[in-house]
């Protein structure tokens, strides 16, 4: 008997908007083969582990202090990185570092979202999308994809210039479906946006497109590109996302955060890691060939795989998706539905499970 476990869900004073919602659940399973959550498969280099342990352990010492709560060092760390990977004079104060890009998205949504306003996106999209969406109370507008996860983004300019969101969300790599927005396609959307666009970029080193934040200059008033440690870099345990845009954009984003939101644990954690990132980034071009051999394997097994640009590979058809993904998960499999008709989404692991969701493949129901 816990204690209070006669009180039900429906019997709280829960706010009305937010009954019969679900929330974000990909399975965690105990299963030998996880492919499921996009995240790097190679575990951090012992070196890492090693500067992680230190680091942690000098912090140790001062916690009974409250970290820094602007989290200066990280968002310089930061800021070299993108200085260095994009060519674009990134900078501190164009930075700003939170618990996972989640929360970069849930403080973007409270400071330009909530009650009264908008966010649009271009849907199969990033589910949490319209989950942060709906806990900020922001109305969420879904626009279709073509039928082959495409963006149209002509059409898409001009659906945002008639419904004139205040936060329009675009996903490049997309998930689930893994394509990119070409480059040049990405100005006619910032120019119909009466507001804020949010370029998820949480895949960006995977992808073969420049970054957006090579536009920040162009749009400073409107583009936040957001970005994360959860996928190339192999650190989504240490949960660190963060966001490129003008320091106007930090400014708002200063007045929703909770303060010392960052852990000193999670800084010098985040801080040691970048200190390792050209390691971590290795596995990036050993992850992208892995995908171009698993999309023709699947080619070869008949099935139908959505081209990608990022580490998962959304393919079909199938009759029966749920039925389909049980089947891979009693070969020991566990890959992802993303609750479209017809296909799965599976995470690109090491050659040998990624051999072994491809023997699995072989199996399954269609
Ligand atoms: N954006 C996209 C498109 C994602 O796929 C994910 C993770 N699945 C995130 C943001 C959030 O990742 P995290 O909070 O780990 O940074």
């Amino acid at each position: 008997m816990t204690i209070g476990e006669e009180i039900t869900l429906d019997a709280l004073p829960l706010r009305e908007d937010l009954r019969g919602k679900s929330p974000y659940g990909a399975p965690q399973l105990d299963v030998p083969i996880r492919l499921n959550t996009n995240e790097n498969p190679y575990p951090p280099p012992d070196a890492l582990v090693a500067d992680v342990a230190e680091a942690v352990r000098a912090e140790a010492a001062s916690l009974h202090r409250y970290p820094d709560r602007d989290a200066v060092a990280l968002r310089q760390d930061l800021a070299d990185y993108l200085a260095v990977s994009t060519g674009v004079l990134v900078s501190e104060s164009n930075v700003w570092a939170a618990n996972g890009s989640n929360e970069i998205l849930q403080q973007v949504l409270q400071a330009f979202g909530g009650p009264g306003r908008s966010a649009l996106g271009f849907e199969p999209s990033y589910s949490m999308h319209p989950i942060i969406s709906a806990g900020t109370r922001t109305d969420w507008l879904p626009v279709p994809r073509r039928d082959d996860f495409s963006l149209d983004t002509e059409k898409a300019a001009a659906l945002v210039g008639e419904r004139r969101p205040d936060i329009v969300f675009v996903t490049s790599p997309n998930n689930p479906t893994g394509g990119s927005i070409p480059f040049g396609e990405l100005r006619g959307l910032l120019e119909a946006a009466p507001g804020i666009v949010v370029v998820d970029e949480a895949y960006a080193e995977f992808s073969s497109q420049p970054s957006a934040v090579e536009l920040i200059e162009e749009y400073p008033a409107k583009l936040i590109v957001s970005r994360t440690m959860s996928k190339a870099f192999a650190f989504a345990g240490g949960r660190l996302g963060y966001l490129a845009a003008a320091p106007a954009i930090v400014d708002a984003l200063q007045l929703v955060r909770l303060p010392y939101h960052l852990s000193k644990l999670t800084q010098a954690a985040a801080r040691a890691a970048l200190r390792h990132a050209d390691a971590t980034l290795a596995s990036v071009a050993k992850l992208a060939a892995e995908r171009d051999r698993v999309v023709e394997a699947l080619l070869g097994l008949g099935f139908t795989p959505v081209p990608s640009d990022a580490n998962f590979v959304l393919f079909g058809r199938f009759a029966d998706a749920p039925a389909t993904w049980k089947s891979y998960l009693d070969n020991g499999v566990l890959i992802r539905d993303v609750g479209i008709e017809g296909h799965l989404r599976v995470t690109i692991g090491t050659p040998e499970e990624n051999d072994a969701f491809l023997e699995a493949s072989k199996e399954v129901p269609r």
